[in-house]
Order: structure tokens, then sequence, then C-alpha cells
């Protein structure tokens, strides 16, 4: 039986308009919607006069207007990116222009190691953090305390920044409630992105705001579907390979009824980063490197 994840999809907000979704929480939505993106980026405020905001977003000129607007007479202090997506760490820049706070993140895209340009376009490959944070560092302002937890697989600098007395995380693009993350190799990792999942089951937050899309309010239960739903998938990829599938295409074709064409690459990158995973675990072996155009085989015990 299909593993079923509570997707949440119900999303009240007004694009350009900050405002207020919790105490002490704002959020602005960029207009950037997309497959990946859902309605668009979430960019949130934490505080009130002397305030942090997370992920400032695509690199949109009305978006940081809008935001700027939303927070006449207040003062950022911070800017916190979760990880170097195109649609989450651009517009750091025009913010730090206009307020001069500095910027915190755990470095730059992809430990700075340029890949295939073809795989990486989804890169901000221009951002640097001013204060490189590490698991467990707290960020504190004036009505606020952060802690950061580092939970690398859709990136390797992804981070998540928790208020813990108040048990909530913003969980980025780890965890959201409208979809699955994108996990695609060189740099998404599907085992550090399934220990991730456990990081976060071994923590007690009660509500998660990610960059796209609603809160979820039932995290652990999430959670656990998210990785209900991974080892449903690695299982079928191994049916796929015990049946003579050796490659991703034909294992994306049996594994990926209906899906829409504009998905089709992400699937086979999903695919990949499973089979790397199981290269890694040396569950399957392949031609060569396990490269995305690579032909697989289980291994033989
Ligand atoms: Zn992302």
């Amino acid at each position: 039986m299909a593993v079923e994840i509570p997707f949440r999809r119900e999303f009240a907000f007004e694009y350009g308009r900050l405002e207020r979704v919790a105490p002490g929480i704002r959020r602005i939505v960029a207009r950037n919607p997309s497959p990946f993106t859902f309605r668009g980026t979430g960019t949130y405020v934490v505080g009130d006069g002397d305030v942090s905001v997370i992920d400032p977003g695509p690199d949109l000129d009305e978006h940081v207007a809008a935001l700027l607007a939303g927070l006449s007479g207040e003062q950022v202090t911070h800017i916190l990116i979760t990880h170097t997506h195109s649609d989450h760490s651009p517009a750091a820049a025009a913010l730090k222009a206009a307020t001069g706070a500095p910027t915190y993140g755990f470095g730059p895209h992809a430990g700075g190691k340029r890949g295939d340009p073809a795989v990486e376009e989804g890169g901000d490959w221009d951002f640097v953090p001013d204060v490189t944070v590490h698991d467990g560092d707290a960020i504190a302002g004036s009505s606020w305390r952060f802690e950061a937890v580092h939970t690398p697989g859709h990136t390797s600098n992804h981070l998540c920044f928790a208020l813990p007395d108040q048990g909530i995380l913003f969980s980025g693009d780890h965890v959201m409630g409208w979809s699955t993350s994108v996990i695609a190799p060189p740099d998404g990792d599907m085992s550090a992105y399934m220990a991730s999942l456990d990081k976060l089951l071994d923590r007690s937050d009660a509500v998660y705001w990610p960059t796209h899309g609603p809160a979820i309010t039932e995290p652990q239960a999430h959670v656990h579907a998210f990785v209900a739903h991974r080892r449903e998938r690695e299982a079928g990829i191994l049916e796929c390979l015990a049946a003579g599938s050796e490659r991703i295409d034909a294992i994306v074709n049996k594994l990926y009824v209906g899906l829409q064409p504009g998905l089709r690459r992400a699937a086979g990158r999903s695919v990949h980063a499973h089979l790397v995973d199981l290269a890694g675990r040396g569950v399957v072996e392949s031609e060569g490197p396990a490269a995305i155009e690579a032909s697989y085989r289980p291994v033989r015990s």
C-alpha cells in the first residue's frame, strides 16, 4: 500500500503584502510561483521593531521593495539564509544594501565547489554569508533567539532555524507541507537528507514554517510520512533493478505513473539520488561512476 503523505496546500496570502501569520512572525510571498516554489517564496520576518528576515527570496526588485515598505520605521538587524538556491538567497544582497544588516548562513553554495553548471543551475553562486553559522549556534536579537539546525540533504548547506522558546522551526526546503523536497545530486544527498529527517524526529518543535506554502502543525507525523515515502521509493527502485531496468529513465517510467512532463527531470534526479545512496551503501553498483546516465544493477550477495 502506498504511503500517504498528509500534504497541506491551503494557503491564504496576498502577493506583495507583509502579513502577520503568528505572534511575532510576519510573512511576505514573492511573485515567483512555479512547480518547485508552489505559490512563491515566503520571506519571514521575526520580531517587531528590531527584526530578522529569513530567506529574502529571489532577485525580484518588487519583492524587496514590498518587504522594505512593510518594514517602514523598523530596523532589520539579521538576514538569515536557509540555503543558497536562487529562490531563497539572491535578494539578500539588495536587502543588505538597503539596511546594512549582516547575512547569516552555513556557507557558500555546494561548499564553493563549482560542479556541472547544467546540474546546478538553481544554485546562487554569488552568496557568501557575513557570518558562518554552524549546527547548534545561537543567533540572538532584541526579542528572539534562534538556534541553527544544520539539515543537509536538499543542499549541503541547508539550515533550519528554530525558536526553541516558542516551539517553532523555520524548515526552509528541508520539510515542506505542499510537496516533498527535491534531492538532486551532486549537492543534493539522499543519505544526508534521511539523516536530517531523523534529526528533526529527535526534536520537539511544535510547528514548522517552511519557505514555501503553509505551516505544518503536526510535524512529527509529516516527517514520519516523508521517511516512509522515501523508503517505499527505494524499495520500488530495487524492484525495478531486480526486474532488469538498468537506466534511470526506465525506472522513472515504471515508478512515476501520470507524472507531469515538467517534473520528469526532477523525478530522474530523485531516482539518481537514491541510486547514489544505494551505491554508497554497497547495495547497487553502476557501470563506471554513479552518474545520471549510468546503468545500475543490484549487488548479488
Ligand atoms: Zn531549495
